[in-house]
């Protein structure tokens, strides 16, 4: 199927989307129903049903049919009203990303910006709040993508939780990764997707919204309606017995019914197991080939992306061309802020493997030579062999 002169890549190890698991392309090739019919009505509330599961949340979850960037600039839209004060927290690119949409919406928006190789401490977030207790609500981005690193998520929303403001989560790349749901961290809008971890298609978004949330949107006069940026309207679209207000992407739909199915064959726990024990191999690996991770301290690495900086004097771009040309092997930039600065290797949904680790160090060590830097791809393969061979590694 070769359709343009750009050799297919062999091995997507990229910080998402992924490619989707087999389980996923066979769904996505069931037949598109009719968004009206009986069946489809049935098959879409019983496809939030298992999304809530995976979510953990009592109330049904919500489906908006775009990706999750204009999932959570509607978040922003749906949420924010025009007397509200926002605390934004930036620790990398999407965190800072939130604070342009917050400020369409808000009265003020307000942040606590970390270097983006470094995490937001909950004590800045409770200080911030006391000196500005009108603080209505708080976003923060769990694990920020083009930086690799977390943030303390679940002390984060205990300080939020004990001011009382709401408290919205980008959860896009560390859901279904690692054990992240609404319920650990106290938010009420919970904002992820089915293309990075969930190893799914990227083309819709997936939220949890608490009663609170809810509230606060149908009392705020600026939340859309009739419009790609509105929550309301999809509010009770999970129930078969009421409309769609557009036509959702019923292929999509099918795709996240076939990742979340096999989200639960494999168990939540284990699929997390699986993510944490790749990126654990590649950080020793990346360690023992003499390069340097880039967040600034282990403990903060996220568990689906491992981030390594750019060794000095080469650039990103000559070593991404020659992964790929030698070895097939697509890794991700940096992005906005961290661009050039560092190189990322995804450990997300099918890919979160000790093979694809093998292959990523591979790839990597063998770019690196042959841009004239020696480095020891032998002792990183060793290193990343003793981390998988831990008892904590096996299955
Ligand atoms: C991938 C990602 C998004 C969504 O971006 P898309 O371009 O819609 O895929 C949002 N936030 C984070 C932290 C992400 O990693």
């Amino acid at each position: 199927m070769a359709v343009n002169a750009v050799r297919e890549p062999v091995f997507t190890l990229a910080a998402g989307p992924v490619s989707v698991y087999p389980s996923v392309s066979r769904a996505m090739s069931r037949p598109v129903h009719y968004d009206f019919d009986a069946y489809f009505q049935a098959f879409y509330e019983e496809v939030v049903g298992k999304l809530s599961r995976a979510l953990r949340v009592k109330e049904p979850a919500l489906i908006l049919h775009c990706e999750p960037a204009p999932g959570l600039e509607a978040a922003a839209a749906s949420l924010i009203g025009r007397g509200d004060v926002v605390l934004n927290l930036v620790s990398g690119v999407y965190g800072k990303g939130f604070g342009f949409w917050a400020a369409r919406y808000a009265k003020e928006v307000f942040e606590v910006e970390v270097p983006f190789n470094e995490a937001i401490d909950p004590q800045q977030v409770a200080d911030a709040l006391k000196r500005r207790p009108e603080t209505a609500i708080v976003s923060v981005v769990h694990h920020d993508t083009p930086s690799g690193t977390l943030n303390p998520i679940a002390e984060i929303g205990e300080v939020v939780r004990r001011h009382g403001a709401l408290l919205l989560v980008d959860a896009v790349s560390s859901f279904a990764g690692m054990d992240i749901h609404p319920g650990t961290c106290a938010a009420d809008l919970f904002v992820t997707g089915p293309g990075k971890c969930l190893g799914g298609a990227p083309g819709i978004t997936l939220m949890a919204v608490s009663p609170r949330a809810w509230a606060k949107m149908e009392k705020n006069p600026d939340a859309p309606r009739d419009s790609v940026l509105s929550l309301l309207d999809w509010k009770d679209a999970w129930s078969r017995e009421k409309p769609f207000p557009f036509t959702p992407s019923v292929a999509e739909v099918n795709g996240l019914d076939g990742a979340l199915d096999g989200y639960f064959d494999e168990g939540p726990e284990n699929v997390w197991r699986r993510h944490a024990g790749a990126a654990r191999a590649c950080r020793a690996g990346i360690k023992a080939m003499g390069l340097a991770l880039w967040p600034a301290r282990e403990e903060i690495a996220a568990p689906t992306v491992t981030a390594v900086r750019v060794p000095d004097g080469l650039k990103d771009t000559d070593i991404l061309a020659a992964a790929r040309a030698l070895y097939g092997t697509v890794f991700s930039k940096g992005r906005n802020e961290t661009l050039g600065k560092l190189l990322r290797i995804g450990h997300m949904g099918p890919v979160a493997e000790p093979g694809y680790v093998m292959v990523a160090l591979t790839a990597l060590g063998g770019a690196l030579r042959a841009l004239g830097r020696p480095v020891d791809v032998g002792a990183g393969i060793e290193a990343a062999m003793a981390e998988i061979a831990r008892a904590d590694n096996r299955p």
